[in-house]
């Protein structure tokens, strides 16, 4: 299978969870076998979408997903490359759609299909409830993509109260049972012909309720705090690439856990350099003399200056490699090159010696004994009957 993921889920690049799973949903109840018997078409296109699903729903996946593509899956236990522990094959797709669709807490089919629920936070049996992923932009000079950085960076979050723990409730005070609930932490709704039981709405699953709200947090169990955190950039990201750092989302709730940070590089344009993979392409300009003549000529590299040969009769638009002098590659491997593309200058504000040489230039051509302009002879080859008088 080829086909993009988020093509098959029909979602953008920077879906969220929510979305992802909400576009899955639809799609599966539509192409589920179930619903479709005897139809290959539905069978294999639920199968994909629960193969896009399984990847993208899993965040280590989609990052790797997303810098590597399909290929991030061929190389499962490859030399470090980020393949996925080894395990290489899918689940199978019915599993998929049950632990999306099934019990366990996180809503029924029912729900689903009858629009209930609405929470995306996942609520355990205690009430934790996991803290959110976050998602932080970071501006980096094109030298720290290549070589990697050390950054500091500040982000401003949800932290778990520290007074309480995230509980929420005053230190010391007492839990009492939800009356709503009776305690179960879930309450049974009528939906159509359906029963369906839901978390509590009162308690949150909990089935305790906080007797005296914690005076730090309002009884939120969560705080507004800002953090300083070094980000370790490492060397070979390109714009675009995503660093994730476990547990510095959003704090988790009574005890729940918390989300990552995502941190998203946005890398600079150079002034001299420009990027193509782990190729930089540079542009050097060149005197007319060295163009005719050949001779050397220093140019930037992002490893500092670099001396490069210039061949005698060098044509304006070559493209010269330096091999080794690009960027290192993100996961080892081997390091990309640099092109440097020739631009012939002519120049111009001749004085008068100087014209006077093209001149005699000009004539001594007369006397040429090779071609030393083919493109232009095999141009007016080409182009004779026209000139004709
Ligand atoms: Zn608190
Ligand atoms: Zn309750």
């Amino acid at each position: 299978m080829s086909e993009d993921y988020y093509d098959i889920l029909g979602v953008s690049k920077n879906a969220t969870d929510a979305e992802l799973k909400k576009a899955y949903r639809k799609l599966a109840v539509k192409y589920h076998p179930d619903k479709n018997p005897g139809d290959k078409e539905a069978e294999d296109k639920f199968k994909e979408l629960s193969e896009a699903y399984e990847v993208l729903s899993d965040k280590q996946k989609r990052s790797q997903y997303d810098q590597y593509g399909h290929d991030a899956f061929k190389r499962a236990g490859g030399a470090g490359a980020g393949g996925f522990g080894g395990s290489g094959g899918f689940h199978d797709p019915f599993d998929i759609f049950s632990q999306v669709f099934g019990g366990g807490g996180g809503g029924s089919i029912f729900e689903d299909l009858f629009g209930g629920g609405g929470s995306r936070q996942s609520t355990s049996s205690n009430g934790a409830v996991d803290g959110d992923d976050l998602r932080y932009d970071l501006e980096v000079d094109f030298e720290d993509a290549v070589f990697g950085a050390d950054k500091k960076i500040k982000i401003n979050r949800m932290d778990s109260c520290k007074t309480c723990s995230g509980s929420g409730a005053e230190p010391g005070s007492k839990k009492v049972k939800c009356s709503r609930c009776a305690g179960s932490g879930s309450i049974v709704m009528q939906q159509g012909f359906f029963q369906v039981r839901q978390a509590c709405p009162s308690c949150h699953g909990a089935g305790e309720i906080i007797e005296k709200p914690c005076r730090s947090c309002h009884g939120e169990g969560l705080k507004r705090t800002e953090k300083n955190l070094q980000i370790h950039i490492p060397p070979g990201v390109d714009n675009g690439s995503r660093l994730r750092v476990a547990n510095e989302g959003s704090g988790g709730l009574r005890g729940g856990r918390a989300g990552d940070l995502y941190v998203f590089l946005h890398v600079k344009p150079h002034d001299v350099f420009m990027r193509d993979g782990n190729d930089v392409v540079c542009e050097v300009p060149i005197d007319i003399a060295t163009a005719i003549l050949g001779g050397i000529v220093e140019v930037p590299t992002v490893s500092g200056a670099a001396k490069l040969k210039i061949k005698e009769g060098t044509q304006n638009g070559t493209i010269l490699r330096l091999r080794g002098k690009g960027i290192p590659a993100l996961r080892g491997g081997h390091r990309g090159d640099q092109h440097v593309r020739i631009i012939v200058e002519v120049p111009q504000n001749l004085n008068k010696k100087q014209k006077e040489l093209m001149e005699q230039f000009a004539e001594e051509s007369k006397n040429s004994t090779g071609i030393i302009n083919p493109k232009i002879e095999a141009f007016l080859k080409k182009a004779k009957k026209f000139f004709k008088k």
